[in-house]
């Protein structure tokens, strides 16, 4: 029979998928002695069949109270027992931390007469008992019961009046469980449910579902999580740090997640339960400044984050309770941490002699490489700063001030750049949060919600600025020496040093990216972490990396990034600017003399291009791709010459350009005369290519040029494109490769017969997920992508990501059959997927060469090459 339910003393942290990130931390704390309140994991299995069939599965009720009593056993309590309770929290855990997004309940096992007994345990503290009573209502209203929050929130706040809630009393805080009460009567028609198992039962039930809320959903989406994991949930022996100025709880990291220098880095809140410390209802204090409050406590923390750091071999993050001078483990985790940190932390780690290079490498992803490579701000710009708050997560961001999760949203999806500002964030702000370049607010700590989540989605966040007085339903903020910034105001924020500017401040490279230029040798620890990580993942890797490349300036920066070559230089732009005119006389030409003198007025033109790339590549290879698209796209707009022909102001040639244009006119483009199709439609064209690449080459000493043959469907296609370009490098002497992209399904699906007239192949991933989907790649994302991803139909573009099922598998018969018919058959990839982190790993798997991307992308491939070598499976690096 299956098992559902695990002892905290019965798991381990190898069982995520099983019990959750949460459960199985948990499980591993207890198994290392550490104080972990008693207590045990329902199962994500359990969730998912609760979500499949809407009824939790048979047996789980009967699992679940045996361990609770065995529970009751070690506490020597029973669950909401009159005299002397047994409190319990319920708290959600999935494999993958959603930080604030699902639920927990507080305080579970309180009703009119277990209050009486919690005063009695803690030693006659009647408020202590009231206030935990009144926060179970208020958590269990909201979270299992659906309740607006804010029912709750105002009726507290119309209590405290300006007090805080520390000042209310017993009297008031048994008057707040009335109104408490009378709000879920009110609204729900139903007393507050007395019986604790009921209440239990409910709350696990409110935590499954809400693995499938509104927030969680976006957040998986965001983050890339499966939808189908479901959620753990967590019960345990509640400790309280609401006792009073003895006890309090607080969160910690083992190092600065922003930064990832060493020490102790967290906040602390006295006389709180958890939830108190995220949502900022007081200031916390630093956590150092424990030690003055409770020295023996703050000792043991310290001894144990470093037992922590030293058994996980990473940075930790931690939430502990203080009850009554007795610290209590509530969560560890690997904890999520800034781009610059998981550099830092990765390298310092070999440092320590905890992890090895190799295992550094698989520490940090080709994402966290490309948000170091994001600008910052121009040091030597003139700039007004008006606050400092703390920097939660780097970068450099400048839009317009907004105060709303909606409205951020709406201006976003207008084509703004805005800055969401906010006292603090909740996880309602989501999506305003998604559509902002930066975060601001003004209260929180570096574990404040605001911090936490900008951290995770890579995205700029300045928090706590508390200079700043802001006005939400006002519309704007007030920055010392009354400067007002209302909603519209252009401000930037400096997720790095914390500063907020008003105005638009100009914004510059990045460290790492000067690095990667060469302009600077490794200076400061960031740039010397990334140069030692990229050194070793260069030596781990086995794909090659290219650049997608088509003019010498982007070829030499290609290569002073890294580039081992040119995999895509695509000819078409070289025929835009002053030589359009030379394509409208190609196409206008009516005989072939007019049409071949058209050619030889290009060639030069081109030879000299190539001339340019191959001495930037300096003997690299260069892998050229024959003109692609459509030649109308040369042509002139058919409205505008229809236009000029009707006003009687079109010469002789607009006219017989506006009839070649309808000539030419296609319903597909697309789907029509491009690529080797043109070549062979338009005698002497591809040939004046071929020719050109020929001599440029020839001039320029160990240039390796390579042609391809762009959108072939079928071999005999390419035989004779081939056949005319083999005999016209011969004629020069000079030695190419001949090959072809892959972007047909039909050609990935013939790949034999294709491979025996190519030396090599490169994936056209663009085309063919446009062809393989029937998704127009120009139309389709504006369209409707957003719907499709609304509705989980994939969880990511398939233009963004290769789509491994479909379009993938299209790769991997090429790759099988390309290779079978002719062994050294070279295998590329070109299309936008070549820089794309996932992607890249794919490639990896099915034996790819090398992967070719745009010249910014080429650092991120080759570290995610050396990822996808150091590691057979990325799920559980996330
Ligand atoms: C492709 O189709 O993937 C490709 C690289 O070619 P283009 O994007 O130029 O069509
Ligand atoms: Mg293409």
């Amino acid at each position: 029979m299956a098992k559902y339910v695990y002892d905290f003393t019965e798991g381990n942290r190898n069982l995520k998928d099983l019990l959750g990130g949460k459960g199985a931390n948990l499980a591993e704390m207890t198994n290392l002695g550490l104080p972990v309140p008693h207590g045990f994991t329902i199962t994500t299995e359990a969730c998912r069949h609760y979500l499949a069939e809407g009824s939790v599965p048979s047996g789980l009720d009967q699992e679940v109270a045996e361990h609770l009593e065995a529970l009751e056993a070690k506490m020597g309590r029973k669950l909401g027992q009159a005299d002397d309770p047994l409190l319990v929290s319920v708290r959600s855990g999935a494999k993958f931390s959603m930080p604030g997004m699902m639920e927990t309940v507080l305080n579970i096992g309180l009703n009119d007469e277990s209050v009486h007994g919690l005063a009695k345990q803690s030693g006659g503290n009647d408020r202590f008992a009231w206030d935990s009573y009144r926060r179970l209502i208020q958590m269990f209203g909201k979270t299992v019961l659906g309740l607006d929050g804010d029912l709750f929130e105002h009726a507290l706040d119309e209590l405290k009046g300006r007090r805080q809630d520390t000042d209310l009393d017993s009297g008031e805080l048994q008057q707040l469980v009335e109104t408490y009460k009378g709000i879920v009567r009110d609204q729900t028609g139903k007393d507050f449910p007395a019986d604790p198992r009921e209440q239990m039962r409910l709350a696990v039930m409110a935590v499954f579902d809400s693995w499938n809320a509104p927030r969680a959903i976006l957040y998986r989406r965001q983050e890339r999580i499966p939808a189908d994991l479901g959620t753990a949930v967590n019960i345990m022996a509640m400790v309280f740090g609401n006792y009073g100025n003895d006890s309090g709880t607080g969160v910690a990291f083992t190092r600065d997640p922003g930064s990832g220098q060493q020490g102790i880095y967290g906040d602390y809140l006295q006389n709180a339960q958890g939830e108190d410390v995220v949502a900022g209802i007081r200031n916390t204090i630093p956590l150092e400044d424990l030690e003055h409050l409770d020295k023996q406590s703050y000792d043991e923390l310290v001894g144990i984050m470093e037992t922590l750091e030293n058994h996980y071999r990473d940075l930790c993050d931690i939430e502990f309770t203080i009850e009554r001078g007795k610290l209590w483990m509530l969560q560890t985790r690997v904890g999520k941490r800034t781009a610059a940190a998981a550099f830092c932390i990765a390298t310092q780690l070999v440092d320590q002699g905890l992890i090895t290079m190799d295992e550094a490498v698989t520490r940090v992803t080709g994402d966290q490489l490309a948000q170091l490579m994001f600008p910052r701000f121009d040091g030597g710009a003139d700039k007004k700063k008006i606050a400092k708050g703390m920097n939660a997560s780097p970068g450099a961001a400048v839009g317009k001030a907004v105060f709303s999760s909606a409205r951020a949203v709406e201006l976003a999806e207008q084509g703004e750049d805005v800055i969401l500002v906010r006292r603090e964030t909740n996880p309602d702000d989501l999506a305003g949060m998604i559509a902002a370049k930066g975060i601001l607010t003004s209260r929180g700590g570096k574990t404040s919600h605001a911090a936490v989540v900008a951290r995770g989605m890579g995205k700029t966040c300045v928090c706590g600025a508390e200079e700043l007085e802001v006005h939400t339903a006002e519309q704007r903020f007030v920055a010392p020496g009354d400067v007002v910034v209302s909603e519209g105001d252009v401000i930037s924020i400096d997720g790095t040093t914390g500063e907020v500017f008003l105005g638009e401040v100009p914004v510059v490279d990045s460290a790492v990216v000067e690095y990667f230029e060469g302009a600077t040798e490794p200076q400061d620890d960031l740039v010397k972490a990334v140069d030692r990580v990229m050194r070793h993942a260069d030596r781990a890797r086995r794909l090659g990396v290219r650049a997608n490349a088509d003019t010498p300036e982007d070829a030499a920066r290609a290569r002073r990034f890294g580039a081992q070559g040119i995999g895509l230089c695509r000819t078409e732009h070289m025929f835009l600017g002053e030589r359009r005119q030379l394509v409208e006389d190609l196409v206008l030409a009516s005989t072939d003399a007019e049409r071949q003198a058209a050619l030889d007025a290009l060639e030069p033109l081109q030879k000299s291009d190539f001339i340019g790339i191959f001495q930037a590549m300096d003997g690299a290879p260069v892998t050229i791709r024959l003109i692609d698209p459509p030649l109308h796209e040369f042509l002139p707009d058919i409205v505008d010459l229809s236009v000029k022909v009707a006003a009687g102001q079109a010469t002789d040639k607009d006219r017989k350009l506006l009839s070649a244009v309808k000539r030419l006119h296609e319903q597909n483009p697309m789907l029509g005369l491009r690529g080797v199709r043109l070549g062979l439609v338009i005698p002497g064209l591809f040939a004046m290519q071929v020719r050109a690449i020929a001599q440029a080459a020839a001039e320029v000493p160990g240039a390796k040029p390579e042609i391809m043959i762009p959108l072939v469907a079928a071999v005999q296609e390419l035989e004779s494109v081939r056949e005319e370009a083999v005999k016209i490098l011969a004629e020069a002497g000079v030695e190419a490769l001949i090959g072809t992209m892959i972007e047909v399904p039909r050609a990935a699906l013939t790949a034999a017969q294709i491979a025996e007239a190519a030396e090599f192949f490169s994936f056209g991933t663009n085309d063919l997920t446009q062809l393989a989907w029937g998704f127009s790649r120009d139309d389709v994302e504006a369209a409707f992508f957003s719907h499709y991803l609304d509705a989980g139909i994939f969880g990511v573009s398939p233009f963004e990501t290769i789509d491994r099922e479909g379009v993938g598998r299209l790769m991997e018969i090429a790759v099988r059959e390309g290779r079978s018919a002719r062994p050294d058959l070279h295998l590329g990839i070109c299309g936008e997927h070549g820089g794309d982190p996932d992607s890249v790993r794919f490639c990896h798997e099915i034996g790819l060469d090398y992967v070719s991307c745009s010249p910014f992308r080429i650092p991120v491939a080759r570290l995610e090459a050396g990822r996808a070598a150091l590691t057979q499976s990325d799920s559980d690096t996330r």
